[in-house]
């Protein structure tokens, strides 16, 4: 098991009477990717900004590798920080940006000669080294930006929101080059990013936040198909919320219908829960002989359609206007028409229990 390099431990902080955060509590392992997701105001930045040394909390203790760093100012705790709005010097050229920490730590000429090209090519800019920031592009600046952030060869680096102001296209590029870069660095990362898709996609485990409380910690598949909360299930992507009660045993009593539960699920009977299923995790079918024994069936009838590219989602009517999402491939999903009736299934394992 790698060391814990970053571990946050009881982290409250107030800005006036307002509480950002409560009790925050995480370790994040070397080498580690871990991303925070929440919305807006959850207090993201604020967590960087107190590893970071910006900001001192009210309570609790942050430790760098083992060691307590509440009196060691930002400048000694040994971090690298790429921000949303560069933050370059946009009158000096690529060379000059990434050299700054470096000349302000008193480097030798020659070695800063040989980081910076090795940084250069890392970022994939080698051509680029004597343009001026305003003559780059905002991909190219975000490169100049995390270059200069490893430059002093950080023990940590933090990234907030690096790629929220780019075209999705580039953004979809920079975070495979941010990930590679982190990869062959072995650099333990800590990304802030509201943007759901992107996290899941970079990271080892994601943080999902909401007011200045964890929520859920976990890999992006479990965030993604065992949500732990209502909160949790919605941010992230797109999922069906099933209200209901756990009757007798591993029975899920919803809108009249008994469904059965995972049995790795510990029940309450009589407990009010959510069952939650992705719309992926669920088939339809026309004809009720198709489907397979041992699924979760609901009856209902196509009410839209909507053709994704690699999806088409079908939204179908189950009585009293409940509705359910399903997604399918689009060489399936194109064979459904609104108006039909349909079997919708799905094997109780897909289906998390949400009892918050
Ligand atoms: P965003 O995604 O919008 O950047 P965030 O999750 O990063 O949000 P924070 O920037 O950590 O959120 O802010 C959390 C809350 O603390 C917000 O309500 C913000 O207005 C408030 N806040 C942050 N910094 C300060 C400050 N220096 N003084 C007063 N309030 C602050």
């Amino acid at each position: 098991m790698a060391e814990i390099a970053v571990s946050l431990q009881n982290i409250n902080k107030s800005f006036g009477s307002l509480q950002v955060l409560r009790n925050f509590t995480l370790d994040v392992r070397e080498g580690e990717f871990v991303s925070l997701l929440g919305p807006s105001g959850c207090g993201k930045t604020t967590v960087l900004r107190i590893i970071a040394g910006f900001e001192q909390p009210e309570e609790g203790t942050v430790l760098i590798n083992g060691k307590d760093v509440s009196k060691i100012p930002p400048e000694k705790r040994n971090i690298g920080l790429v921000f949303q709005n560069y933050a370059l010097f946009p009158n000096m050229n690529v060379w000059r940006n990434i050299a700054f920490p470096m000349i302000i730590a008193r480097k030798p000429r020659s070695e800063i000669e040989r980081k910076i090209k090795q940084l250069l090519s890392m970022v994939k800019l080698e051509e680029k080294g004597h343009r001026y920031i305003w003559q780059l592009s905002g991909g190219e600046r975000q490169r100049v930006a995390l270059a200069r952030a490893l430059a002093r060869e950080p023990k940590v680096l933090l990234l907030d929101e690096p790629l929220s102001a780019l075209d999705a296209k580039i953004r979809e590029e920079l975070r495979l080059e941010i990930r590679r870069i982190q990869r062959e660095l072995g650099i333990t990362t800590i990304y802030v990013s509201h943007d759901q898709e992107e996290v899941l996609a970079i990271s080892d485990r994601v943080v999902v936040m909401q007011n200045g409380v964890i929520q859920q910690v976990g890999s992006p598949s479990e965030i993604y198909f065992m949500p732990k909360t209502r909160f949790v299930a919605n941010f992230v992507g797109n999922i069906n919320l099933l209200e209901g009660e756990v009757v007798a045993g591993n029975i899920f009593l919803w809108q009249g219908r008994k469904l059965i539960l995972n049995e790795r699920v510990s029940v309450v009977t009589g407990e009010k829960a959510l069952l939650a299923v992705r719309p992926e995790r669920i088939s339809i079918c026309k004809d009720k002989k198709e489907v397979p024994a041992g699924v979760n069936v609901i009856e209902g009838q196509v009410q839209l359609t909507t053709f994704l590219g690699s999806q088409v989602r079908i939204i179908l009517t189950i009585d009293n206007g409940i509705e359910l999402k399903v997604d399918l491939p689009s060489q399936l999903g194109t064979d459904f028409f609104p108006g039909e009736r349909v079997t919708a299934f799905f094997p109780p394992d897909v289906a998390t229990l949400i009892t918050d």
